[in-house]
């Protein structure tokens, strides 16, 4: 029989921190249109099914053409830079994304839809402001020396909390995600992985979008934590 509804539960949304990628033993390489900014930048949107298996490589007769997505190739070298070695225009690693996870959404949306779905994506999601910006958030009625406070104290206590900044320091890997639930409506996923010295670091963020790829969903399922409950949010 014909099917013509897509064959995918949901999307992860996967956002990735440059700086984990290259501090790696096994390095990075800028990419050849420059330094990508210090920001999360895109690594893929991938169909998933509700039970963690994904579909992939669905459509071979549909390859990538980077003649479809002209109009988005600026954007596409600021916001889905590829990190890897040798140096590349991004050329490669969008043709990868694309025909090994988008042709598998393909019934939903078309090459052009998905990168630009991606795209928004990001723009919608500000993750490195929420991170930065999240330490005010929970302070305003803790006084944790549980002595008595003038206002001015209390205000003194507030602007001292520091945000979650990719400054090589350590955060719980709870008040991440917390500060992610807070700053989108969303429980995000956190992937790991290790600098040089074996410190368990944010890598990737994953947030969860309905199979239109319109609106961010509570995840049906979190990828595998490989995490410290404390992790390296390292610089770029
Ligand atoms: P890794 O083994 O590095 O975690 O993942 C390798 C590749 O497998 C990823 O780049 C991605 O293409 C795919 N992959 C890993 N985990 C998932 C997942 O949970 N869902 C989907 N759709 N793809 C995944
Ligand atoms: P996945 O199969 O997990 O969706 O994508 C990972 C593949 O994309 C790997 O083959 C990797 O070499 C390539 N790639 C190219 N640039 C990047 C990058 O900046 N980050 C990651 N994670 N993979 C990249
Ligand atoms: P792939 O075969 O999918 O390109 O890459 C396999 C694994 O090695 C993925 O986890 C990918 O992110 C990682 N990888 C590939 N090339 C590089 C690289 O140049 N630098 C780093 N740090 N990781 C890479």
């Amino acid at each position: 029989s014909i099917s013509t509804g897509q064959d995918f539960d949901f999307f992860y949304f996967v956002q990735q921190w440059p700086g984990s990628y290259c501090d790696t033993k096994q390095s990075c390489c800028y990419p050849t249109t420059g330094k990508p900014e210090a920001d999360f930048s895109i690594h893929g949107l991938w169909p998933n099914y509700n039970d963690g298996s994904y579909p992939s490589d669905c459509d071979p007769d549909n390859p990538f053409d980077s003649s479809k997505i002209s109009n988005l190739i600026p954007k596409m070298q600021s916001d889905w830079p590829t990190l890897a070695c040798p140096s590349g225009n991004g050329l490669k690693f969008w043709k990868h994304e694309w025909e090994k996870h988008g042709t598998c959404s393909e019934s939903v949306l078309d090459h052009h839809a998905y990168f630009e779905t991606a795209l928004k994506l990001k723009d919608q999601l500000n993750l490195l402001q929420i991170l930065k910006s999240s330490g005010n958030k929970h302070t305003s009625s803790s006084n944790p020396s549980n002595t008595i406070l003038r206002p001015d104290d209390a205000y003194f206590i507030d602007i001292m909390i520091p945000g979650i900044e990719p400054d090589g320091g350590f955060y719980g890997l709870k008040s991440i995600k917390e500060a992610i639930k807070e700053g989108t409506g969303y429980t995000p996923g956190i992937e790991c992985n290790v600098d040089e010295s074996r410190n368990s670091q944010l890598y990737q963020i994953y947030m969860c979008v309905d199979s239109s790829g319109t609106s961010l969903i509570n995840c049906p399922l979190f990828p595998r934590n490989r995490c410290s409950s404390q992790i390296e949010f390292p610089s770029f």
